[in-house]
């Protein structure tokens, strides 16, 4: 898909709702971004179900929605979109150069705001069931095991949530831990503990999906006890990972300065990145706090820190 301008004052990298955010702001701040969407628009919260805790939403809101709205919000304020991945990007001279398809874009300023993806745990047999019967979605693919067992692995707020949404369909869930306590926030834990269809399996390790002989699918997960060493086959015919994210910071990385587990750095209260001209935002730049408000709430401070720049360069007060 190609536009026919070249040349955007802000050029916003990511469509969750930081970058959404930061289009909204900069739109009506009369500087037109142009906002390349990604090959998943609206970011994490397209494949979440109802959202709890966004302001302003007492009855919740599905996440899908959600950014359909942050998105008609965005346009209406004059953002252009491109619905596209960025191949590559330029960032030694200004204006940056980003690379769309068979498109060059020149930026003044660009908005960085990629999020993050969902990590795996990187066993091969992982690899071969992904999709037939191993996922790293619930929201996409809890409806294929209705009435089906089902394991969740991990012990932090995405396991709870997602074990807790899965008992809509399977008939029971066993959250896989590695350890002995999950790290999940109060509230999720007790919906989970107090949740009749839901198992925790403690101190057990992951170690092999088994894949079923005659067909495609899972028959079980072969688990090692942390403590024991001793190994043991939960039966199940789906199992979803939940083990966290880690940032899209893979087109950036030779140009930013990223911490060590690959989040980009910003200068202290601020989304300024050590390049002048490029600022940062949400999942891609928080490895703390991770949720919609604050992503978005990060979008709005970047692209004020944007406006304010350009300003500056304009020889503006
Ligand atoms: P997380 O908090 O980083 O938890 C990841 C979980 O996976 C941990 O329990 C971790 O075990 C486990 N884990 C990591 N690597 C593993 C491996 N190789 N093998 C086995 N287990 C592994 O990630 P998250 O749950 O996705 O949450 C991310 C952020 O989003 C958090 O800030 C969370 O609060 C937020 N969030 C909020 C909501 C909500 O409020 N409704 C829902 C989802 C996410 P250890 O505990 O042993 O480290």
């Amino acid at each position: 898909m190609t536009i026919d301008r070249e040349h955007f004052k802000v050029v916003i990298i990511g469509s969750g709702p930081a970058g959404l955010t930061a289009a909204i702001y900069a739109a009506r701040a009369d500087l037109s971004p142009l906002v390349i969407e990604g090959i998943q628009p609206g970011g994490q919260l397209t494949i979440t179900t109802e959202v709890e805790n966004y302001p302003g939403f007492p009855d919740g809101i599905m996440g899908p929605q959600l950014m359909d709205e942050f998105r008609k919000q965005a346009e209406k304020f004059g953002t252009t979109f491109i619905t596209d991945a960025v191949s590559k990007v330029e960032l030694n001279d200004r204006p940056f150069k980003v690379h769309v398809d068979k498109q060059l874009i020149f930026a003044d300023t660009i908005i960085i705001s990629t999020g993050a993806t969902a990590q795996l745990l990187g066993l091969e047999s992982e690899r071969r069931l992904m999709g037939h019967g191993v996922s790293a979605c619930a929201t996409c693919d809890g409806w294929f095991f209705r009435d089906k067992e089902i394991a969740v692995i991990g012990g932090g707020d995405s396991a709870c949530d997602e074990a807790s949404y899965l008992t809509k369909f399977a008939s029971k869930v066993t959250i896989i831990h590695r350890r002995d306590e999950l790290r999940a926030s109060k509230i999720l834990q007790q919906r989970v503990l107090s949740n009749p269809k839901i198992d925790i399996l403690w101190n057990q390790i992951p170690v092999e999906f088994i894949g079923a002989e005659d067909a495609p699918g899972l028959v079980g997960v072969r688990v090692r006890n942390a403590i024991n060493g001793k190994e043991s086959i939960v039966k199940v015919q789906g199992a979803f990972l939940a083990i966290g994210h880690s940032p899209n910071t893979e087109l950036f990385k030779d140009y930013l300065k990223l911490d060590s587990t690959g989040y980009i750095v910003t200068k202290p209260d601020s989304s300024r990145t050590d390049i002048t001209g490029v600022f940062a935002c949400g999942d891609v730049k928080d490895s703390v706090y991770r949720q919609a408000i604050t992503a978005a709430g990060s979008g709005c401070k970047a692209a004020i820190d944007a406006e304010r720049f350009l300003l500056e360069e304009e020889g503006q007060p």
